[in-house]
């Protein structure tokens, strides 16, 4: 039998050291929400191949549509034989996404390709220049998406320079006393003292920040960006790589605010793990780019056209908007009562929308100081007992659940128990 121990031996001698791995664990097989490694051990999946999962893994509609289309063909390129996945996806995506008009789409391979591409046809359609982004936020490993990322370690470092034109504010964040109001006055600063608005392309903004901790956008801020793109012709986009596609209980995170962006970039579990993403949009701004101008070799290969297919469906058929609801009442509930245990202070806030939830962990509920090595030594204990997380924050204090949508609430509970024993361990 291959071990972990063999493998973790064999990663650390072929693999760049760039690429990091949280477990000395291999993937043997998965299905739904449990995964199974290279020695049978189970363990519970809260990460879902970092929230790519929401209709878990290996759902049999997604392996059986991938199977069917793989015995037609597996790859032409969209450019010179075009075939119905491609069309399928994209008008059932302008069919879905609420962007105020009739929408086109675009489909490409990878999240950062989805920002990337927002911000070409913003700067095509508006002819302008900035592109206004926000701290903590993570939109992709790609030069453009790296420089527009608000987060230096680990993913600029020593990567620059990096485009020009990309400006930051803040990003609201009440927990660490960043209100609607103190978000808005460095935007009028940034208006003041670095680009005009008339300069302004298009505010990229995640409705919940991933990767930055968890942090719902309010929706007053989101209203208060709407009006000023609105008043100065900036196009506002959603990056819901990471919150799209149900997570949050609608499809797209930005609906809970019933703001409508102009463009939305897709990711993640719009594919079911295979490699698709896209840009929805209204069509007057997405028709603005000249034939040729956007594509790609892969760009909605129909392989993964067919699972993205599949995931819609199931999404539907299961009411997975719903559970989604349900799922995060259901942990939202096990967290507190863990919080509410007296001597667990380390939980200092939980943020939530539908089963997109972030607990933060800090070192006293006064200071808020934020408990890194805690939280990475929760995620180690939890691992041991058979429950896989991620870390987010800027400071990496926060636990990022990203389970699939058809998780049982068996396991839902069993995980909530095995959070509380690597808690216990954790801060003991
Ligand atoms: N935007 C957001 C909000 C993300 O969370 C991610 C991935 N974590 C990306 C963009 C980049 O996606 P990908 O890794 O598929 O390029």
């Amino acid at each position: 039998m291959t071990t972990n121990a063999e493998l973790e031996r064999r990663r650390r001698e072929a693999v760049a050291k760039g690429v990091s791995c949280s477990f000395p664990m291999f993937a043997a097989r998965a299905e739904n929400a449990e995964l199974w490694d290279v020695e049978g051990r189970r363990y519970i999946d809260f990460v879902g191949g970092m929230g790519a999962l929401a209709v878990g893994h290996s759902h049999p509609h997604v392996v059986a549509a991938i199977q069917d289309q793989l015995t037609r063909f597996s790859h032409t390129f969209f450019g010179t034989a075009p075939y119905e996945g491609y069309v399928a996806v994209a008008e059932r995506l302008n069919a879905m996404a609420k962007v105020g008009s009739q929408a086109k789409t675009l489909l490409v391979t990878t999240g950062a390709e989805a920002v990337e591409n927002c911000v070409k046809i913003a700067r095509a359609f508006t002819g302008r220049r900035g592109i206004v982004v926000f701290g903590g936020s993570f939109h992709g490993r790609t030069l453009l998406t790296m420089g527009m990322t608000g987060k230096v370690n680990p993913y600029k470092g020593t990567f620059g320079p990096f485009p020009g034109e990309i400006y930051r504010v803040p990003f609201p964040y009440p927990y660490r006393d960043i209100s609607s109001d103190h978000a808005l006055a460095a935007l009028d600063s940034l208006f003041e003292t670095e680009i005009e608005p008339a300069a302004v392309a298009a505010f990229v903004i995640e409705p919940f920040q991933g990767e930055g901790g968890f942090l719902p956008a309010p929706t007053d801020y989101l209203i208060a960006l709407r009006q000023l793109c609105d008043r100065h012709g900036i196009l506002l986009v959603a990056d819901e790589v990471q919150s799209g596609f149900g997570r949050t209980g609608h499809l797209f995170a930005i609906e809970h605010s019933a703001v409508e962006p102009d463009l939305i970039a897709v990711g993640k579990s719009l594919g079911a793990g295979l490699p698709i993403a896209a840009v929805v949009g209204k069509a007057e701004i997405m028709d603005c780019v000249g034939s040729g101008g956007l594509g790609g070799t892969y760009a909605g290969n129909p392989l993964a056209c067919a699972a993205a297919l599949s995931v819609m469906d199931v999404l539907q058929e299961e009411k997975l908007l719903d559970r989604a609801v349900e799922i995060g009442d259901r942990l939202d509930a096990g967290l507190r009562r863990i919080r509410r245990k007296g001597n667990r202070t380390s939980i200092g806030d939980i943020r939530r929308l539908g089963a997109m939830i972030g607990v933060e962990f800090v070192e006293d509920e006064d200071s808020r100081v934020p408990a890194r090595d805690l939280t990475a030594r929760i995620i180690q204990e939890a691992a041991s007992r058979g429950l896989l997380l991620a870390a987010a924050g800027r400071h990496f204090n926060v636990i990022r659940v990203l389970v699939p949508l058809t998780i049982s609430n068996d396991l839902i509970d069993e995980a909530i128990a095995i959070l509380e024993e690597s808690i216990d361990r954790a801060v003991s």
